[in-house]
């Protein structure tokens, strides 16, 4: 698909303003809240404290006492967070955490800085930059666009895949020197607008379709355009931009609304995917010299349990109860699917299963665990992997750049990076022989699920699933 339209030159600082007064800085995050809480029922919470009005009451009483702003914000929220602290019940005293968040944003916005607050864009530009980081989607208003033309980055970088599930087509490896903001531009998309077909073609064979989402709202769209489930919950939108990492409760909360809006069809859950190029600004990494083979994945997880462990209870939680509403829906064993990234040796999943019946030693009824393939080590090795695994998906965007050796961000390999090239073609051979020998289901939730020219091949390979990006309601 080709779009065009008015070019609008990416700044970074184009987020960043001028120092903020209480009320400006207020407002602000209001808003900024106000539009997250329509997808995700933990901002809905936070607005709702926010505008309880303790919160304000508190900080104008610093201010009329003749505290600097700064100082009556840190006075207001100690004195809030302490009122929760003292509360003798847990859930309540777990709001401390998010008291001490709302605050974050607060002098976030009042120091000018853009707290999530999304840059303005004029209707159907087209959003033209060097580079786009993770972080900066948060940034985007992606209703805006036309469509993106990026220089640097590969088609599965993470900026493409949000893109392509927000409907915005996007085109990478862009020559975009000289692009001025107006000059009307191009961007040529082949990967958007063919996943309906894809989808038919999958289900004429036999493959189920799944929908790959980030979000409670891409799982809500992907099922009402008909995808029978969602291939892979990327959880990471838990844990970024923001200033305190996510209790068990909000876990708990999100997947429960997702095993929910699935009703009782497969919600494969990916456990957090923390590394690489997405870290968090609560837990700083250290620098690594190569950052997609170090930390990443099952490996940051395991290292970060303080981390990882609230999520895996709020996934057993989530499950419990709505086991207990709908019991039909577990009989054939549990729609919640939790999947474990960057898995490269047996012992990674038996020591989260380790940790799971440490939670719950009956931890069975609830979930089951498949593990994603996207690292040589787990290719060579399916044979065992499968063995300790209820189910594969195979993550083809990691794949490819860890067989070839080539960073899927970096365009200059591009040539290199090749989900088509006969060494990734044989790894997914080995992976669904591996699979099948071990009678374990085993999909692509990779961009190359909705990569019309791989449809064929993938359905001749034996996979039994194919994750989208997206679906278009049918029309
Ligand atoms: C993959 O690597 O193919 C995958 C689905 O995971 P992500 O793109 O989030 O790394
Ligand atoms: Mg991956």
């Amino acid at each position: 698909m080709i779009v065009s339209g008015p070019a609008f030159i990416w700044r970074r600082s184009a987020s960043q303003s001028a120092v903020r007064s209480f009320d400006e800085a207020f407002a602000l995050v209001r808003s900024d809240l106000s539009l997250q809480a329509e997808s995700n029922p933990v901002f809905a919470a936070h607005l709702e404290m926010l505008d309880d009005p303790m919160l304000r009451d508190a900080v104008q009483e610093g201010l009329q006492s003749g505290l600097s702003p700064s100082d009556a914000l840190d006075a207001a929220r100690d004195g809030i967070v302490a009122m929760f602290e003292g509360i003798d019940d847990e859930y309540l005293r777990a709001r401390a955490d998010d008291v001490r968040d709302i605050f974050g944003r607060l002098r976030a916005a009042m120091a000018g800085e853009s707290s999530g607050g999304q840059v303005q864009m004029p209707g159907g530009c087209i959003l033209v930059a060097e580079e786009l980081l993770p972080s900066d989607t948060a940034l985007i208003d992606f209703k805006a666009l036309g469509g993106i033309l990026c220089h640097k980055g590969s088609s599965t970088s993470h900026v493409c895949i949000i893109a392509r599930a927000k409907g915005v087509p996007i085109q990478v490896g862009a020559d975009i020197s000289g692009i001025k903001d107006g000059d009307t531009v191009q961007v040529d998309d082949p990967l958007s607008g063919s996943l309906q077909s894809i989808a038919s073609r999958a289900r004429a064979s036999g493959l189920k379709v799944y929908v790959n989402a980030a979000n409670l709202d891409e799982i809500r769209s992907g099922l009402a355009a008909g995808a029978e489930g969602v291939g892979i919950f990327r959880t990471e939108f838990l844990f970024l931009n923001r200033s305190s990492m996510p209790s068990r409760e909000e876990h708990a909360a999100i997947y429960r609304e997702a095993l929910l809006a699935c009703a009782g069809s497969p919600l494969t859950l990916r456990t957090m995917d923390i590394g690489g190029d997405k870290d968090l600004p609560y837990l700083p990494l250290t620098a690594e010299d190569n950052p997609f083979l170090g930390l990443r994945g099952i490996r940051f997880s395991m290292l970060h349990q303080d981390v990882f462990i609230p999520q895996l209870q709020g996934a057993l939680d989530a499950a419990g109860s709505v086991r207990e509403l709908h019991p039909e829906w577990f009989e054939e064993g549990s729609p919640l699917h939790l999947i474990i990234p960057m898995v490269s040796k047996a012992e990674e999943i038996l020591q989260v299963r380790a940790l799971l019946s440490s939670l719950d030693p009956d931890y069975g009824r609830l979930l089951e665990l498949g593990i994603m393939i996207e690292t040589p080590a787990a290719v060579l090795d399916a044979p065992a992997l499968a063995a300790e695994s209820d189910f594969f998906s195979v993550g083809t965007n990691d794949l490819t750049q860890y067989i070839m050796a080539a960073d899927r961000g970096n365009a200059s390999v591009g040539y290199l990076y090749d989900s088509f090239a006969p060494p990734v073609r044989r790894a997914l051979e080995l992976t669904v022989r591996a699979a099948h020998d071990a009678t374990i289901p085993v999909g692509i939730c990779g961009e190359m699920a909705s990569d019309p020219r791989a449809t064929g091949i993938l359905i001749d390979l034996g996979f039994d699933s194919l994750s989208l990006s997206r679906l278009e309601p049918i029309q």
